[in-house]
């Protein structure tokens, strides 16, 4: 026989000895644990829970960073990380096309034709 915390485990909650709550979406897992049919303000915590659960899964399911890109620097940020060497460098390189154009000036001046 589960016990009230094997439960909630199972259904992805912490165990606590407090009993669910209606509206939330552990008052839902109560409703599960007695057999009972869930109310109304449970059933709509719960699936405002799976949204969520949903939601956090398809962030994980990111595509993977394409590094020494742009649009993998932007990626890193995307989820919120610092963008690694590769992909910085690439940012920058795309971003200050500047910097380019000056170093090519720079290598194409011969400094003895001053
Ligand atoms: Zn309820
Ligand atoms: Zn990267």
């Amino acid at each position: 026989m589960a016990t009230y915390d094997d439960v909630m485990v199972s259904l992805g909650l912490e165990p606590s000895s407090e009993p669910g709550v209606c509206g939330t979406y552990r008052g839902y897992a109560r409703h599960h644990y007695y057999g009972e049919d869930p109310c109304a303000a449970c059933r709509k915590a719960n699936s405002a829970y799976k949204r969520d659960r949903a939601r956090a899964a398809k962030k994980q399911d990111l595509p993977p960073i394409k590094h020494g890109t742009a649009r993998g620097a932007r990626r890193h940020w995307y989820r919120n990380e610092k963008p690694c060497d590769a992909c910085r460098i690439a940012y920058n390189a795309e971003m200050c096309p500047r910097w380019r154009t000056y170093d090519r000036d720079r290598r194409r001046r011969p400094g003895r034709a001053a």
